[in-house]
Order: structure tokens, then sequence, then C-alpha cells
């Protein structure tokens, strides 16, 4: 057994999901991205003197959003509170925040696990508070530059219990957060943009210990994987020290995601005291049961019941997955579904044909011309036997795209595409393909049997390809037994 099967990891996370709302938590100043730096920057963002913050009614209704897509307990009297700490992108020396009152409580996420179980990683809280601002160090050759745009930008953070167990389970914890805030509509979840941010608390103990080893935190991964990868790397780290008869100390840890090693940022001795009391200037806001209600009713279907609902309906969880990954393609599909009962057939188009249709054109589903309603009636039109699949997808399929009016039958009847199911002129097509080889039906009936496929290919010659192949086939083969 090696060292690093005798511990189990304990990991939590604290996700800062920034709010895609036009203005910030407690100012009317824009939140729009990329524009001139301290633009977007009110006195009141500032915190001088003689301004008063107000609460933006958006972010209220962001956390209810997402406190009601996780089943957390939603506060009624929600208070704010100061976090005191000095630092240059916080010109005002406080962050606005929730301390003992987070807007939500409980709750969960629902992480699947290679083995096909679900596991529940319960969160503690989620809290509203603001952003501060940017410190840019790489411009300037010998100063630190100050944006202050991101100042006071919404901000909801999802604090964790330390139920992850490894680093693979934090990344699927985050993809599901991800989707989670996105299907909601109240951040765009871009890691690598600094939209959503995640600060990873990782500890080891011996398997069976019932006692928490003591946890660093890592700060600085840009994206999910790195997520995971600093995690991989301190649960080595911690591991090895402690073989080696080291303590852990309760440090910040940065992560280099060059090297992919974590290392001190900030030692516990050099912790802040951040002094918190309640913010004297925002009275607590009050969310009733009925604001809570009518929230519940703007709810969108979220990914976890489509994915249920999906494997319900006969789809195996890989395309399930697949469905429910991002919220257009679900409500593309959800829509395909109405008009057609054809499940399996509609997720197979838009897992596979339409799918690889916009890789191949670098396309967004939203860029997609077909309307679901157009794929429900393809869908039906192959089940009608009409047409096959192979000719849809060959033909049928990339004509829809160029003459977006027409439904997909006038296609196929225009084109001469509506292949023939009616047997009695397959019967005697099929009779024809036998004729014209008489000593290799000889052959067949000597036990031959590979010669069908020289048969079928005649039939289908016959036809002009428009023969149902499986029809075809079920026709020689039962001719040529005769
Ligand atoms: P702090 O402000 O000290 O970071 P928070 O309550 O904001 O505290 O976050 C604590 C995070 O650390 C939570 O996600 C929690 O699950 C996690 N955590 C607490 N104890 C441990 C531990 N021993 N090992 C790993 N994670 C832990
Ligand atoms: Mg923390």
């Amino acid at each position: 057994m090696s060292i690093y099967d005798k511990y189990e990891a304990v990991i939590g996370l604290e996700i800062h999901t920034q709010l895609s709302t036009k203005s910030k938590a407690y100012t009317a100043d824009s939140t729009e991205y990329g524009v001139l730096p301290n633009t977007n920057v009110s006195p009141i963002s500032l915190g001088h003197p003689g301004t008063l913050p107000y609460s933006n009614k958006k972010v209220i209704e962001y956390a209810v959003r997402l406190g009601l897509a996780v089943k957390s307990e939603i506060r009624e009297v929600n208070e704010y509170a100061r976090k005191n700490y000095f630092y240059a992108d916080l010109p005002k020396g406080y962050q606005i925040t929730q301390d003992k009152t987070p807007i939500c409580t409980g709750g969960h996420i629902t992480i699947k696990l290679d083995n096909g179980t679900e596991k529940n990683i319960n969160i503690t809280r989620i809290h509203m508070e603001e952003d501060a601002g940017k410190s840019i160090h790489d411009i300037d050759p010998t100063d630190t530059l100050i944006d202050l745009n991101r100042a006071g930008v919404a901000l909801l953070e999802i604090v964790s219990e330390p139920e992850l167990r490894s680093g693979e389970e934090a990344y699927k914890y985050l993809t599901e957060a991800r989707k989670l805030v996105r299907y909601l509509d109240i951040c765009d979840g871009n890691m690598e943009e600094g939209s959503m941010r995640c600060d990873a608390n990782v500890s080891v103990r011996l398997k069976g210990a019932k006692e928490f080893g003591r946890r660093t935190e890592t700060k600085n991964m840009n994206s999910m994987r790195n997520v995971q990868r600093a995690i991989e790397y301190e649960i080595k780290r911690q591991i090895e020290a402690i073989e080696r008869g080291e303590e852990i100390s309760q440090d910040t840890m940065n992560f280099d995601a060059v090297t992919g090693t974590t290392s001190v940022l900030r030692s516990k001795e050099m912790a802040n005291d951040y002094r918190y009391f309640p913010e004297p200037d925002l009275q607590p806001v009050i969310v009733t049961k009925e604001y809570i209600e009518e929230v519940k009713r703007t709810l969108p279907p979220l990914p976890n019941d489509l994915f249920k609902k999906y494997i319900g309906l006969g789809l195996s969880a890989y395309d399930a997955g697949v469905l429910t990954d991002s919220k257009e393609i679900a409500l593309y599909f959800e829509d395909i579904i109405s008009k057609t009962k054809n499940a399996k057939a509609a997720s197979n188009w838009l897992t596979v044909q339409i799918k690889s249709y916009l890789n191949d054109n670098a396309l967004h589903i939203s860029d997609f011309k077909i309307t679901a309603e157009r794929i429900a009636q393809l869908v039906d039109l192959i089940d009608s036997g009409k047409t096959s699949h192979t000719i849809a997808v060959q033909k049928i399929f990339p004509k829809m795209m160029e003459e977006l009016d027409k439904s997909p039958a006038m296609i196929a009847e225009e084109n001469n595409w509506i292949q023939e199911s009616d047997s009695n002129a397959l019967t005697d097509l099929a009779k024809q393909a036998i004729a014209k080889f008489p000593d290799k039906v000889a052959e067949y009936k000597a036990g031959k049997t590979n010669l069908l496929g020289l048969f079928m290919g005649e039939m289908m010659k016959l036809s002009k390809g428009k023969a149902d192949p499986k029809v075809a086939n079920e026709l020689v083969k039962k001719l040529l037994d005769e």
C-alpha cells in the first residue's frame, strides 16, 4: 500500500459568482465589462463621506433564484455586515457582505460519480456581498495600477460543506454549480474571465479518522481543471509532509498554473482580523414568503430535473448529459420533443447531426436556423417510412439548411427522395435484381449467403436509392430463401 492510499482528502469550496446585474450591488454604477478603467465609479462605490449605499433588488432576486434551485432555506430578515480590511483596490476600507445572516442556508448540489451513482454536496451558506477593484501588476513596469470599475459589483458566495473527497469530485461540483448559475441566468460562469472564482479548502486525514486534519486554502485558479490540479497537488503535498513528520499549518496558498504547484501566500499569523460589525448604512432587507413564491414561478427547468426526465424517456445517461450540459441545447430539445414522440431519434439528431454541424461551422445553437418543429417533422417523416435515415442525413437535412421555408416532406417530394416502401413495387424490383444473376442464385442457395449484398446492391440501384433498405433487405432474403 502506498502512503497516498492511507489517507483521505477532505475538501470544501468557496465559490464567488459575479452576478450579471446591470448595476452594482449598492449603487447605480454600471457593471459593463471592458470599458475604460475607473469610469464606472461613483462616490458611493468609493464610500465617500456623506454618501449612502442602497441595495439592488436584482441581487436579492438572483440570490433567491439560486437558493430555490439548490433547495436552501431562505432567510426573511437579511442584515448586512462590514468586513474591514485594507487593500489598495478597496479604498473605502471595508466590504459590504453578510456575516451571521446569510440569505440562504442549507441545500445541496448533486454531482454524478463515475460509478453511475449520485452524491449530494451540502451547502453551508450562500451570502450576498460586493467585489473589490482590480490591482494590475503587469502593465506598468514600476507601479501597480488600480481599476475600480469592479469595486461594488454584486457577488454571491457559495460555501460548501467539507464533503468533497477528490479533485475530480471538486471539478464535478464546480461544473454543476456553473451549469446552475447559467441555467438561472444570474452569472455567465466564466472562470477564465474571473466572473466565477473558487477558493479550495483542503485537508487530509488517515482513512477512518473522525477528526478533520488542518486545512489550507488555495486561491488563484482560473479554470475548473486548475482547481482540480491545485487540489490534487495540495493533497499530495500534505500527505508527504505528514509522512515526514511535519505539521500542516493553516496557510493561504497560491496556485501556479505553469508549474502546477502551490506556495504559501499568507501564513495564519498574517491573517486579517476583519472586525465584522453590522453595516450601519443599510436597512435589513425583508424577503417575504410571497416574494419567494413569485420568484419560484419564474424559475426555468433545472439541469438535474431535465436529466432525470430524459433518463425516464429512455435516453442513455451520456445522451441526457450532453443534452443538459447547456440550457440552450436543453430548451431546443424540449421544443423538439413537445412536437414528436420519438425522443430517442430527436436526441440523436441533436447530439449527432446538429452538434457536428455546429462544431464544424463553429456555431452556437442560438445561431442554428432550422426550427425545432422542422426537426420534429423530419423525425416523423423517417418514422412514417417515407424516407430513410440515410437519405434524411445525407440529403434532406443539408437541403433544409438552404431552404428554411420548406418542410422536410416538401423537400423530399420536390427532390424525389420519398422512398418506396410499397411492397408490391419493391417485390418487382427484388425479383428483377435476383433474375439478373441466375448463377449467383444457385451459389447463394448452396450456402454463399454473403452474396446477399450483391442482390441488395442491384435492388437499390434499380430503385435509384429510394427503396427503404430495411424492407428491401427483408424482401430479397425472403425471395431467395423461397
Ligand atoms: P473562512 O472564512 O475561514 O475561509 P468559510 O466558512 O468561509 O471560512 O469557509 C470554510 C470552508 O472550508 C468551507 O467550504 C468548509 O467546508 C471548508 N472546511 C472547513 N474545515 C475544513 C477542513 N478541515 N478541511 C477541508 N475543508 C474544510
Ligand atoms: Mg475562506
